[in-house]
Parts: structure tokens; sequence; C-alpha cells
């Protein structure tokens, strides 16, 4: 069966061209999916298009959202089938997948029970005139998600988007898009209406192309690298379309010498390792006050050195590296920092029952990383912590503010004038306090400052990034 899923009909790509998929946990191929291309992205956004002048575009927001309540139930009742897609699609561990499946379905309820709740105003004007303003769809809209959490990713532009009552075509990752064919036919079981939300397999440079400059979308989300955010931001500039770009991070974890050690270690070991440090808003540089430096280092060395990588069934911290040109990247970082003398602190292990083949990379924690070197600068979008030291707190600003990222922060203090110092300082989309996590947050706006990209998704702000308003000004005078 072809993986392209259009106007509520499955098909393969109109040339028949197909792309092999490989299981990271073993350097297998196991399947293959539909290289879909421009001409498969014309049919997906005629079908939108369609969508939106027939019974989809007639349902109002109460019937919109009780699909989607409907969706969210569907997926919940075929979580495991989706984890275990999930996992072997992204070599994440399965508690790591089940519970990404169940953060889906989240995406789908917030956004149900959402979609009649956004209202518009109406404003006071001049005599015998009534205005309203009135939230309305895009129309088409255009989702480009990457491969480390497909099926959140999938949730979290998608739902909004219908909840708004836009049509949707999504173009995933080639690296990892079982689940969203999976989720499509899920689409169908809740019963919504063809054309509704369409799916294009492919690779970015053809079908990821030709959607975002198609001239019938009338909206993008983009999630990815920054290279690629740039080539979207371009071609929908061209095509005056409207679009939000979440792309990297080089997100600080900043330690002061009268936090809670205890609690903070624990907690920066897992923002990096999760996910096999595949994660946008991942705590990738550590930063810590200098008189307590090494006492804190030993305490998460202690933790890295037990982090234990190996497959989605051995469901360790965590799991390969999506694919063999990623992980030869993760590789290549940590291997150039090590002999350009920066000091490898401790290490985690892969398992010895981990097949030889997997995309598999031991998780790194580099010590006193200088400021302008590479690793302390660039995504390494891998499980590698760096740790560096600050003086006092305009030392933590400066250096947290360091980079031209902006996407997270955490901020690690008892000093309850110093946290809302440091949440006012920091450029970034999000600041967590004592804490660290935007993960299950489907609740929580999300998105970049700086390089890390612009507009919001997640919380009520993805139904205003996905809607547009128009103005009404009726005269009733005589
Ligand atoms: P990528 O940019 O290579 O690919 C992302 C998506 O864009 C894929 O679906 C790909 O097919 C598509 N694409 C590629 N070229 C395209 C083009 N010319 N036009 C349109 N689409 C195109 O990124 P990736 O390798 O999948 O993911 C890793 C990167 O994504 C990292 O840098 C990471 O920081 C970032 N990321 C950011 C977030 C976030 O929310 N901010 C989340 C996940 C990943």
């Amino acid at each position: 069966m072809g993986t392209i899923y259009i106007n509520g009909k499955w098909s393969d790509a109109a040339d028949g061209s197909t792309i092999d998929v490989f299981n990271p946990s073993t350097g297998e191929e196991f399947t293959t999916i539909s290289r879909g291309k421009s001409e498969d992205i014309d049919r997906a956004v005629l079908a939108a298009n369609q969508a939106l002048d027939g019974e989809w575009g007639r349902l109002t927001a109460t019937e919109r959202g009780r699909l989607l309540c409907r969706l969210g139930q569907v997926i919940l009742d075929n979580a495991e089938d989706l984890a275990q897609i999930e996992a072997r699609d992204t070599g994440k561990p399965l508690t790591v997948a089940r519970n990404d499946v169940k953060v889906v379905a989240r995406y789908f309820e917030f956004y149900g029970t959402a979609a009649d709740k956004i209202h518009g105003q109406t404003i006071p004007y001049l005599d015998g005139f009534n205005v309203s303003v009135v939230r309305v769809p895009h129309g088409v809209t255009a989702h480009i998600i990457p491969w480390n959490y497909p099926a959140q990713m999938l949730g979290r532009t998608i739902a909004p988007a219908l909840a708004m009552g836009n049509a949707a075509v999504l173009k995933p990752s080639e690296d990892a898009c079982l689940s969203s064919i999976r989720i499509a036919q899920l689409f169908d079981e809740a019963g919504f209406p063809a054309g509704s939300f369409n799916l294009v397999t492919g690779y970015g440079h053809e079908a990821g192309a030709a959607l975002t400059s198609h001239p019938k979308i009338n909206f993008a989300t983009f999630t990815g690298s920054p290279e690629v955010g740039v080539m979207v931001q371009e071609a929908t500039a061209r095509n005056h379309v409207p679009c939000v770009l979440e792309l990297g991070g080089k997100s600080p974890q900043v330690v002061f010498n009268d936090a809670d050690l205890d609690k903070a270690a624990p907690q920066i070991v897992k923002a990096i390792v999760q996910n096999a440090g595949q994660t946008c808003s991942a705590g990738s540089r550590l930063l810590i006050q200098e008189d307590i430096y090494d006492k804190f280092m030993e305490k998460v060395a202690r933790l890295f050195n037990e982090v234990r990588v190996g497959t989605p069934e051995m469901d360790l911290d965590c799991g390969p590296i999506v694919s063999a040109k990623q992980q030869k990247r993760v590789q290549n970082f940590i291997d150039e920092a090590a002999a350009s003398g920066v000091e490898v602190i401790a290490k985690g292990s892969i398992s010895p029952d981990a097949p030889a083949d997997g995309y598999f990379v031991a998780p790194v924690l580099f010590g006193k990383v200088p400021r302008d070197h590479r690793l302390a600068c660039n995504e390494v979008f891998g499980p590698v912590l760096s740790a560096m030291s600050f003086k006092d707190e305009a030392d933590a600003v400066a250096l947290a503010n360091g980079t031209e990222f902006g996407l997270a922060a955490g901020v690690w203090t008892e000093n309850g004038s110093r946290q809302a110092r440091l949440a006012r300082k920091i450029i970034a989309g999000q600041v967590f306090i004592n804490c660290y996590g935007a993960g299950g947050g489907v609740e929580l706006p999300f998105g970049g400052m700086k390089k890390s990209g612009h507009g919001r998704e997640k919380g009520f702000l993805a139904l205003e990034e996905m809607s547009t308003t128009k103005t009404v000004v009726q005269n009733f005078n005589g």
C-alpha cells in the first residue's frame, strides 16, 4: 500500500517511486514509504481546498472539536500499536514512545475542547455601526515536521490547525514518518471528512519544497534545522504566506551556588540524554557557579556514567540516533572536541547486547568547555553536555545569552529575587525555574527567540497562529 493519504484515500507516489526505511537499532532496512513529489503535493493541496468548500468547511467549531476529541480517544485505543511503531522507527525506548503517544492524544483533546472557545471581539465605533472582529482559519495549512518526536509533532501542529477550521497537508520527515501514516489511518476511523487532513511522505527538497512554495497554501509551519528554516522562510515569503518556524537550540542550565544540587543533577542529566539528545529544547549547556563547579560536576558525572544506551525493547535511558547520517554527525562532534583537548569528564555506556550495526552513540559530559568552542555554541542534537563555569549573576546571564539561539533555559537557585531577575533577563521562549522540560506540557506556549525561530506552538497561542481575523463593519443607519 502507498503511504500517501489524500482526500481520505491511500496511494503510491504519482511516479511510483519509494524511499527505503531503516531500523536505527539494527541498521536494517525493513520497509519503504512512497516518495511523494510536486504532483502529489498538488493533489493534496487541491483536496484540502475542496474540503474547505465541502463537508469539513461546513462543520461548526463544536463539531470539529468533537471530532478532534474522538481522534484523541482512538489514538489512546491504539496506543500500544502506535508506541511500537514509533519506537521501531525512531529507536527511542518503549517507555518514552508510550509517553509520546499519550501526549499526542492529549494534543487532540486539548485543542478539541478549545475549538469553540476562541472568540472574536466587538469594537465600539461610529453611531449606527456594528463592528466585529471575527477569527477565521487561514485556509490550507502546510506542516513540515522533523524525525525526533514525529507523533508528538503531528499532534502539536495538526490539532490546533484543524481546531480552527483549516484543512491541513502534512509532510513528515523521510527519516521517521511511520507513526504519521498510522495516525492518518486513525483520522479515517475517527470519522474526519475527506481532505481535512492529508499526508504526503517524501524528501524535504522534493515534497517539502513543493509544499511550502505551493501557490494554493495559505500558511505554513516548519520544525527542523535552522538551515532548512531559511529555505522555508524564503519559499513562503515568495508565496506571501505567513509561517511559524521552530528551529534549533543550545539551551542553558544555569546552576547557582544556593541551588538544591541533589534535586538539580538528575533533572539536568535527563534533559540531555532524553531521546538521545535529539530534542530541540535539550539542556545542552551546563553553566555552574565557579565555587561549586567541582562539587556539582562530581554529582553530574556520577549520574552520567550510569547512563545506559540500548534498543527500544531494552528500554534503557536512551536509544540510538535516528539515522546513520546523524550518528556520524554527532560522533564527529564528540571526536573533534576530544581531539581539540576538551576534557571528557564522564561517559555513558552502550549495552553489550545492543546490535553492532545500530546507530548508537555513548553520551558524553565535557568539562570546562571554552566559551567560544564549537561545542559551546553549536547545536549537536545528540547526547552531549558541555559544562562551563561562571563567576556571578551578571556573568551567568551573559553566558546564558551567549549563543545565537533562544529556545529554552533552566535556572537553579533558591533565591526568589534572583529567579525573577534571571527569568526576565534570559532571552528564550521558555524559562524553567528549579525544573526543566517542555515535553508533554501541551498547554505551555513554545517557540524560539533569536535564531531559534519565531511564532508559537502549543497552548492557546497556537490557535491564534493558526488563524487570522476579519473585521466586519456594518452600517445599520436607515
Ligand atoms: P531538517 O531541517 O533537515 O528537516 C526537517 C523537515 O524539513 C523534514 O521533514 C525534511 O524533510 C524537511 N525539509 C528538508 N528540506 C526541505 C526544504 N527544502 N523545504 C521544505 N522542507 C524541507 O531537520 P531534521 O534533521 O529533521 O531535525 C533536526 C533539526 O531540527 C535540529 O536542528 C533541531 O534542533 C531541529 N528541531 C527543532 C525543533 C523545535 O521545535 N524547535 C524540534 C525538533 C527538531
